[in-house]
């Protein structure tokens, strides 16, 4: 199991064509916009060598039993699925941020169920080139990014109707050695500090849609992988200085790039589902199960950060006595644990697929995500509330060296007597960092829009069942048919 630092080393030796700001990027693990995202996804690797986390972070193969790093670990009971929620808690809580490389996880966890039951059905032999493909994985513990958003195009038509194909990533070409892909995965969270990519359809497919059923795993290097970079708001900060950005060690959220897929070409060996239209239903609702359950441990273990910026603001400033603080301080750990609780719940309700793989329940899954849609943003309303004006109106960090203004900004950002203007400064620029747009975007559509589960909901819900309930407590007789 590599360590965090020896993580970032093995990034050095890929040859991605990565992007940013019109330019291309030579070493995408030394540039500022991109580096905090890097740190954040080595404590993936650290957490494993750490002895507060090793437990969580270490599980053992089910393929070949040996340990593994559990990012790369397919679950095979209640207690993984479990560990797994609680493993996420804890790197929330030191990142205070996005640590990317759960798509990749959730992506090796559900194909391990996915291509058992598509080879039951139609006799390919997905499951065991995954199985080889997971054991590489897990043995070299490598960083995956899981690819299923696709740019969609025109949302009114389905992939085969679009004026251009390509907005779905599909195969454009079948050779004896192996598949041309062609097409582009929009949002990719970690994408430019992964080893490779897994790349699966975004949604359920009609059976004219076979090229658009495809599952496959390439390099990040592979020759027609671009990789373009994406802004977040304030990102200049992070080549500016460094208490301006509020997490300079690990940035805001996960860093999300455009992953452009130009012709690129993937051997046999390397490929998941090829047609199989009936069985993309499936993986996107088990995938989206994994990571929407994911969504309770990261970000509780975010806010427990924010909440405990909360409480230092608060104290620094005098506040953390009224009565009102309390109040909301204690309405801020109630949403988090409510979004945990979600979290731990659909572990918990689990049940076992034919693979041997521990499927989340997914209406509770559903419903933690979005209780973080929900939550998240009220309880970023109420650290904005408790912190004050200041965090929307904050100087620059180099006013602090700025020889006119610098013992003013000192004097007049003071509070209380025994603390230092620098360190309320500190304190509020993470606030705003957790609580600017970009956070609140990625809690929002991460892991699929609250829309999405809804719609999960309201389909798994038995609604004539609690309809009967209701009649029989209000004394209706109904002649049942
Ligand atoms: Fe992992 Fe959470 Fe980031 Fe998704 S949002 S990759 S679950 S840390
Ligand atoms: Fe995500």
């Amino acid at each position: 199991m590599m360590t965090g630092s020896e993580y970032i080393e093995s990034l050095r030796a890929l040859k991605t064509e990565v992007y940013f700001m019109g330019e291309r990027v030579d070493a995408p693990v030394d540039h500022p916009a991109i580096r905090p995202h890097v740190n954040a996804a080595a404590v993936t690797y650290d957490l494993a060598h750490d002895p507060q986390g090793r437990d969580l972070a270490r599980a053992t193969s089910h393929l070949t039993g040996r340990e593994i790093n559990r990012w790369t670990h397919v679950p095979q009971s209640q207690e993984d699925l479990v560990k797994k929620v609680k493993m996420l808690r804890i790197a929330g809580r030191v990142t205070g941020t996005c640590f990317q490389r759960c798509v990749g996880m959730d992506a090796l966890i559900t194909l391990e169920s996915v291509t058992h039951d598509i080879d039951k059905k139609h006799g390919t032999g997905y499951h065991e080139r995954l199985e080889k493909f997971l054991v590489a994985t897990q043995d070299a513990d490598l960083m995956s990014d899981g690819a299923m958003t696709d740019p969609k195009g025109d949302r009114s038509k389905r992939p085969a109707e679009q004026p251009d194909p390509d907005v779905f990533v599909r195969v454009v070409e079948r050779r004896t050695d192996g598949i041309v892909v062609r097409g582009a995965k929009m949002h990719q969270t970690g994408a430019v500090n992964s080893h490779q990519f897994i790349v699966m359809p975004g949604q359920a497919l009609a059976a004219d849609e076979k090229d658009y059923a495809v599952v496959f795993a390439v390099p990040a290097d592979a020759p027609g992988v671009i990789q373009v970079f994406g802004r977040q708001v304030n990102d200049s900060r992070k080549w500016e200085g460094e208490i301006d950005q509020g997490n300079a060690r690990y940035g805001v959220v996960g860093g999300e790039a455009l992953v452009i897929f130009d012709d690129v070409f993937v051997p046999w060996e390397r490929v998941f589902m090829c047609g199989e239209t009936e069985f993309a239903g499936t993986l996107v609702e088990r995938f989206t199960a994994y990571h929407r359950q994911n969504y309770g441990g990261c970000k509780s273990g975010n806010l427990d950060v924010l909440i405990g910026a909360t409480v230092a603001v608060a104290d620094v400033q005098g506040t953390a006595k009224a009565s009102h603080v309390r109040d909301k301080l204690a309405e801020m750990a109630h949403l988090a644990e409510t979004m945990f609780s979600g979290a731990l719940a659909c572990s918990y309700e689990c049940q076992k697929l034919p693979s041997g793989t521990m499927l989340p329940d997914p209406v509770f899954a559903n419903t933690a995500k979005f209780n973080v849609a929900r939550y998240y943003p009220e309880v970023t309303r109420l650290a904005q509330d408790i912190g004050g004006g200041f965090l929307g109106t904050m100087v620059s960090e180099r006013e602090l060296s700025n020889p006119r203004v610098a013992d003013f900004v000192r004097k007049y950002y003071k509070t209380r007597a025994d603390v230092s203007a620098e360190e309320r400064i500190r304190l509020g620029r993470l606030i705003e960092n957790m609580t600017g747009a970009t956070p609140i975007v990625e809690c929002m559509h991460g892991a699929g829009s609250p829309q999405a589960q809804k719609v999960v909901v309201q389909r798994l819900t038995d609604w004539a069942a609690k309809r009967k309930l209701a009649e029989r407590v209000a004394g209706i007789e109904r002649a049942t048919s």
